[in-house]
């Protein structure tokens, strides 16, 4: 089947709950929308918000590289799908936004004419799993009312975010350890913030953490090595895992036994297997996070982590806060545990 034609757009979406965290504070979001038409009509759609902090781009730098793009994928036969797919990563090596939002919309395509979903075409492992609900850097009075609010939701994974000041960390985390005891689940996300010495006190000081989420600076990698191993149990790397070259990199010693991979950081389905198969070679445990993101991204990477069995961790809360989406659909959410549909590609709707 031919694709016909492709249309791509750049759309503003406000978030329901503007968040802090160590580095900065998002109240809205620009997401890169791609269409793939093929000849009988079948829309294949991919989506994608990266993070300029992250990734040295942002997605309006993908929507102007992605317009370039159009007419070199035109014509192609969507049943050439590894071909189009390797083009896809060849081209956009340093560009996530642009390689996500097309290896999303082929994916979707190709699996909608095949008429399976993207789950039968990556091969389920796991039925499905929790997803952990984050909160932003908040006092405690604050960051208790909305655990109790996401508590009333049916989630007890809750990541909450600090890094800017240990002492104030550990007395947060303690007070809502006392209060909440075993009814959830605390992973925290620290984003770069801290020092080892901090992290070390934070971990020697606090109870019944489930892991913790970059601690120290992409700038600091080589102290991650320091760490004892009981810690390292628990350290996920996020900012300094951005693509499959890195994954070589963190996989070659043992920085951090927990990989948080993200589509928006390495650029879709095919890269986010590829640093998932490393990982599960170096017997790395997966979390799969996210940015504030469509449901369009969102479920993709849904898919993608339940076709890995080391996946252990799910973070996929991006779509939650959007005041609108494109489309709806794309996985069940219930009691605070994320499956997908089982309809054809990506299982989401134009809305
Ligand atoms: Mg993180």
């Amino acid at each position: 089947m031919k694709i016909e034609n492709i249309e791509i757009d750049i759309i503003d979406i406000d978030l329901t709950r503007p968040y802090t965290i160590a580095y900065k504070t998002t109240s809205s979001i620009k997401t890169l929308v791609v269409k793939i038409i093929l000849s009988d009509g079948t829309i294949g759609i991919g989506a994608s918000n990266v993070s300029k902090y992250v990734v040295g781009l942002d997605t309006t730098d993908s929507y102007n590289n992605s317009k370039e793009y159009i007419d070199h994928l035109k014509g192609k036969d969507i049943d050439s799908f590894w071909m189009i797919i390797n083009d896809i990563e060849n081209e956009f090596i340093g560009d996530p936004g642009s390689k996500a939002g097309f290896n999303l919309a082929v994916y979707d395509a190709f699996c909608k004419s095949l008429g399976i979903s993207i789950g039968k075409f990556l091969g389920r492992k796991i039925k499905s799993l929790p997803t952990s609900i984050t909160v932003g850097i908040k006092n405690t009075e604050e960051t208790i009312s909305e655990i109790n609010e996401y508590l009333g939701m049916g989630f007890n994974h809750i990541k909450i975010k600090l890094g800017n000041d240990v002492d104030e960390d550990i007395r947060r985390i303690n007070i809502i350890n006392e209060k909440f005891g075993s009814k959830i689940k605390i992973r925290i996300d620290a984003n770069q913030g801290w020092s080892l010495d901090d992290t070390i006190r934070f971990y020697d000081e606090t109870k019944h953490i489930e892991l913790i989420e970059q601690p120290l600076s992409v700038k600091d990698l080589g102290n991650y090595l320091k760490f004892p191993s009981k810690i390292k149990d628990l350290i996920a790397l996020d900012e300094s895992l951005v693509n499959f070259k890195d994954a070589i990199k963190l996989s070659s010693e043992n920085f951090g036994k927990i990989f948080n991979i993200k589509l928006m950081k390495c650029g879709g389905i095919t890269t986010g297997q590829q640093i998932a198969n490393q990982a599960y070679q170096n017997n790395i445990d997966l979390m799969w996070g996210c940015n504030d993101e469509s449901i369009i991204s969102i479920s993709a990477a849904l898919n993608t982590a339940l076709s890995f069995e080391n996946t252990k961790y799910l973070d996929l809360d991006g779509s939650f806060d959007l005041e609108r989406d494109i489309v709806s659909g794309g996985f069940n959410l219930k009691n605070g545990v994320l499956q997908p549909l089982d309809s054809p590609g990506l299982g989401v709707k134009l809305l």
